[in-house]
């Protein structure tokens, strides 16, 4: 079943076109998550999808029946917005239960969806008593609790610390697929949208540019676009010749080449390897970004070009040092 169906979804402010024509399918279990720069159009998109703003043509399906017309209160959506949005003056428990019937709230479904998100025993407390991170955890569980057909997360994460946001993440998606749930995510950060999402719906000035599993759209990102925003890309001019495809960083292979002797093709970092046998470029290293499990080197080519590699933490780098460099797997995608 499709939880969610967006047909030509189409909205403007005046002369801003915040949504073009957006098509997107949401099967029903899974997380989908919108993932775009800022003023792409996630947020009018999230507000069309819950009923607080009127698309100007097509249409929004829950659950395959269509909700265009109907107001935000009887489409049964749910909300997780950037902060919590706890009732201050109700128990965490009465929080979880405020949109349930009498008889579900009597029963064990607080307790359940509460242990769901890592907060069994927590019921009694108020809401100025709980983290940050735990007032998000208590905002999933009373989304979760009237078993919606779709529950929406935007930007859910976005007001808490890093480490703190790794650990949510993980836990609020084991919690959503433990209950069935289906959900849509806003979001403008790639690590959660590819970490998070079972299909990531890539926007851009308003439409959706790519859709697919995370592997998909890092693997084969549509257009250079694409394949800088999820991700860190290395841009290479290659020519054909007689002995394959050339490229700054030396023989490269090109899946499904163009046409034509010279073009440009794309990289991730860490396709750049250093190479411990003497074969490939010889690089100089620039400058060193240590970020603990992982490096990321700027190497100056022989041709003076730049390009960045991503290489593990352990590896012993030395700026002004020099390195051998090949790479591994196919190029991305090429641009002419
Ligand atoms: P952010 O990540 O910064 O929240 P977003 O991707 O959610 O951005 P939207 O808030 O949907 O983007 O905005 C899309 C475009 O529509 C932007 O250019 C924005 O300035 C414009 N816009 C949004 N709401 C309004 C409004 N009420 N009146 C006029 N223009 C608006």
């Amino acid at each position: 079943m499709t939880a969610l169906r967006l047909v030509g979804l189409t909205k403007s402010y005046g002369h801003v076109a915040a949504l073009r024509n957006v098509d997107l399918d949401v099967p029903a279990g899974t997380l989908t998550a919108i993932l775009g720069p800022s003023g792409c159009g996630k947020t009018t998109l999230l507000r069309c999808v819950a009923g607080l703003e009127r698309p100007d043509r097509g249409e929004v399906h829950v659950a395959d029946a269509p909700v265009t017309r109907v107001p935000a209160h009887r489409r049964r959506i749910a909300i997780v917005p950037q902060e919590g949005g706890l009732f201050p003056h109700l128990t965490v428990a009465a929080n979880v239960a405020f949109g349930l019937d009498r008889a579900t709230r009597s029963g064990d479904r607080v307790d359940e969806v509460l242990a769901l998100v890592g907060l069994a025993n927590h019921g009694a407390r108020w809401p100025h008593q709980l983290s940050g991170g735990q007032q998000q955890r208590v905002a999933v569980a009373r989304a979760l609790a009237p078993r919606p057909p779709l529950i929406l997360l935007d930007e859910p994460f976005s007001a808490l610390d890093a480490t703190l946001r790794a650990d949510l993440r993980r836990d609020v998606r084991q919690a959503l697929l433990a209950d069935g749930a289906t959900a849509l995510l806003v979001t403008h950060d790639q690590d959660e949208a590819l970490s998070m999402a079972d299909l990531v719906a890539v926007m851009r000035d308003g439409s959706v540019v790519q859709a697919g599993p995370p592997t998909d759209i890092y693997r084969s990102p549509l257009t250079p676009w694409v394949a800088s925003f999820v991700g860190d890309a290395v841009s290479l001019s290659a020519e054909r010749t007689p002995e394959g495809f050339t490229t700054p960083l030396g023989k490269v292979a090109v899946a499904d080449p163009p046409a034509g002797d010279r073009f440009t093709v794309l990289v991730r970092p860490e396709q750049i390897r250093f190479s411990p046998n003497g074969h490939g470029i010889t690089a100089t290293i620039l400058d060193i970004e240590y970020h603990g499990h992982d490096l990321l080197v700027s190497l100056q080519l022989p041709d003076t070009s730049t390009v960045v590699a991503r290489v593990p933490g352990t590896t012993a780098v030395e700026r002004g040092g020099t390195v051998r460099l090949v790479v591994d797997g196919a190029a991305l995608l090429h641009t002419t």
